[in-house]
């Protein structure tokens, strides 16, 4: 109202219109300054001690009128509303502006009517009197609460981005073009190679990249600048590895990851990054390098022994099994002269079982099983075991039964090869720890999990219970080793690891006196249901394969056969054995070149190869063969004592008509010729 008041004084005098048209202009501010709110203009009139307040500011901060009036006018309570910790700044904003007439500047905090404080800013100027004396100070006071709230938070931001930094041990660096430009990198970046600030070697801008470029090694150089300049063509992320020379004369690793800035025109303006120390990382990668190779040079090592060990025992066992196999096709022998025979060849099978269940255990540990996981139909897989243990089971007077039930055409997720295998495994051991007249059964039940259980049940001595721990255990045959029963050890724990390496379980139960049941799970195929499946083929050189009687020979016409063969056992076996077929004239070479040779001359029929030959091994003999008009038609399978999976895949792939392994099983070798000698 004083206001008011004065500005009537003003215009005594003054004509009705132009009192009107201040009356207006007056209304007009009023509005304005009671809009305006958050806003306090203030006029502070120094020799009354009295600050004339406009504006909405208080009003805004919850205070009455009166309040104003009474309170915020006196200059002297004024401070009463500031925060005792901004009142020195103030002052000294005040003093500064008294004293050197600039504008007066400052920011500090106000107290709500309710407690708390907003942040507010002045500004404003003074009047002076002819002396010089300020009469009148006059501006504004704002709320900037949320100005300094975006502050404070930035402020945070920053330090919490210098802390993590500074805990993450990173050196960080900076380039940017231009004038002012240049390469920035922070003392991480130097401490990382042992260097401190008053080393010398610490520079920065221009210098700093002729410096690092130094100290890189020459061999990292041109890898680090193909990267820089993909990246900064845009081809890739900028993220490198190089070594750098440390102030003790050792090489560091860093890693440097960065990432181009560019201008509106699309050039290259500033690029930021990070370094990391890696040494340590790439020292035990290092290691860990080494170790993996050093396994691995063992593990060929060990393949490499047990392919040549398994090649060595198969050339004897040839002569050992294939003699033993004619002796017994002979009618005139005494029946004790039998029994002996029948001796040798089970001795001789069974180690042929030992190095192959040897082999397949050493293959599974090195992690070289290849498994074809197809729909399989595991009734279809117990008929086939029964029909190959029936005759074992008759010699025992053991009973097998198996009821598949609604199971029959059940499909599983499997390797049909390596189930059959799995299942051959328990129901072979169910026969052989059985007592006389017991009874092997086979079931086969769903599990809640949509797993098929296929439970193999003896009616055996059982398991011991202190000992049922160690039966995974290769070798560990668990006292049986004393006892007429023949094995390994070894068979359970090539089943334990198929059956782990076909996603599947097993697991079993016995009790002393009444029997064991082994169980295997698969996963059982839902969307599947009697897809017929493979049987176990000729190359399955771990198949077991029964003797049922004798093949005959159903070549009638006469046929020659060409064997190529160093070893002087093997071709005095081959020689006996066709030796009972007049029709079959064989002829024999006893190195490669004289085979050839025997080949373009005689065009036999049939050439039978071994591999391990000196001078030129059996695939070169076969290119050769296979190269030439005149023996190309010819058909060639290999004989040999390289049993190895790979092997007989290779055998395959080389295009030998059949690779039969040693030691030869008469019956196989009578099938091959009824097959490739017909007319
Ligand atoms: P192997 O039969 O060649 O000795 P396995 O690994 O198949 O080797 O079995 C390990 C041992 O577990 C056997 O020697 C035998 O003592 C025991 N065993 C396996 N199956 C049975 C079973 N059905 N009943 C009793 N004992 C068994």
């Amino acid at each position: 109202m004083d206001n008011i008041k004065n500005l009537f004084k003003m215009t005594e005098g003054s004509s009705v219109s132009e009192y009107d048209s201040l009356r207006v202009m007056h209304e007009r501010y009023e509005r304005i300054f009671k809009g305006s709110h958050g806003y306090g203009f203030l006029d502070w009139d120094i020799a009354a001690q009295q600050i004339h307040w406009n504006g909405g500011l208080w009003q805004y901060l919850g205070y009455s009128d009166e309040d104003v009036a009474q309170r915020l006018a006196d200059s002297n309570q004024y401070f009463n509303f500031i925060h005792r910790d901004d009142h020195a700044k103030l002052m000294g904003a005040i003093r500064h502006h008294l004293k050197h007439d600039e504008l007066l500047e400052a920011t500090f905090r106000v107290l709500k009517k309710q407690g708390g404080y907003i942040w507010a800013e002045v500004r404003a100027s003074s009047k002076r009197d002819t002396a010089g004396w300020v009469t009148h100070i006059s501006g504004i006071v704002l709320d900037i609460t949320k100005l300094k709230q975006v502050e404070q938070a930035l402020v945070d931001s920053e330090a919490r981005h210098a802390r993590i930094f500074e805990a993450s041990q990173d050196g960080l660096w900076e380039w940017s073009a231009g004038e002012n430009g240049g390469f920035f990198s922070s003392t991480r970046c130097w401490e990382m190679l042992g260097f401190n600030e008053g080393d010398g070697m610490v520079v920065q801008g221009a210098e700093a990249i002729k410096v690092w470029r130094q100290l890189m090694h020459p061999d990292d150089k041109p890898f680090y600048d193909k990267v820089l300049n993909d990246h900064i063509m845009k081809r890739g992320p900028f993220d490198v590895e190089f070594r750098v020379m440390g102030k003790d004369g050792q090489w560091r690793w860093i890693r440097s990851r960065g990432q181009m800035t560019y201008d509106e025109q699309g050039e290259p303006f500033r690029m930021s990054g990070s370094h990391i120390d890696i040494t340590e990382l790439k020292k035990s990668e290092e290691r860990v390098f080494k170790a993996k190779e050093a396994a691995e040079k063992a593990n060929r090592a060990k393949s490499e022994f047990l392919s040549n060990m398994s090649h060595e025992l198969r050339t004897p066992l040839n002569s050992i099994l294939g003699f033993a196999q004619l002796l017994q096709l002979d009618a005139n022998l005494s029946p004790l002269q039998e029994q002996n025979i029948q001796e040798i060849s089970n001795a001789g099978k069974h180690l042929l079982r030992l190095i192959d269940d040897v082999l397949d255990l050493a293959k599974i540990e090195a992690g070289k099983l290849t498994l074809s996981m197809e729909p399989v139909v595991p009734a279809r897989l117990i008929f086939e075991c029964f029909a190959l243990v029936r005759s074992q089971a008759e010699n025992n007077a053991i009973t097998l039964t198996f009821e598949p039930g609604e199971w029959s055409e059940q499909v599983v997720h499997a390797d049909n090869i390596r189930l059959k295998q799995v299942l051959l495994n328990l129901i072979i051991n169910a026969i052989k720890y059985n007592r006389p007249q017991g009874e092997v059964k086979v079931n086969l039940s769903k599990q809640d999990d949509d797993y098929l259980r296929v439970t193999v049940v003896d009616t055996g001595q059982g398991i011991r219970h202190d000992l049922q721990k160690d039966i995974f255990q290769p070798f560990n045959r668990l006292g049986a080793e004393g006892t007429h029963v023949e094995g390994s050890g070894v068979g359970l724990v090539i089943t334990q690891k198929l059956v782990a390496e076909m996603q599947g379980r097993i697991g079993f139960n016995s009790e002393v006196g009444k029997g064991s049941q082994f169980w295997v799970d698969f996963r059982l195929d839902k969307n599947l249901d009697g897809r017929p499946n493979k049987g176990s083929g000729l190359f399955q050189p771990n198949a077991v394969k029964p003797m049922i009687g004798e093949v005959q020979l159903q070549i009638a016409s006469d046929k020659q056969i060409l064997y190529i063969e160093d070893n002087h056992s093997n071709q005095r076996l081959m020689k006996q054995l066709l030796s009972r077929y007049p029709n079959l004239q064989l002829t024999m070479a006893v190195d490669s070149l004289r085979g050839l040779y025997l080949a373009r001359r005689e065009r036999p029929d049939l050439i039978i190869l071994d591999i391990n030959l000196p001078s030129m091994d059996g695939y070169e003999v076969l290119t050769v063969l296979q190269d030439d008009k005149l023996t190309s038609h010819i058909p060639v399978i290999a004989l040999s004592a390289n049993a190895m999976e790979h092997d007989i895949q290779k055998g395959e792939e080389a295009g030998f008509k059949y690779y039969l392994t040693k030691p030869l099983d008469i019956n196989q070798i009578i099938n091959v010729f009824n097959q490739l000698l017909i007319d």
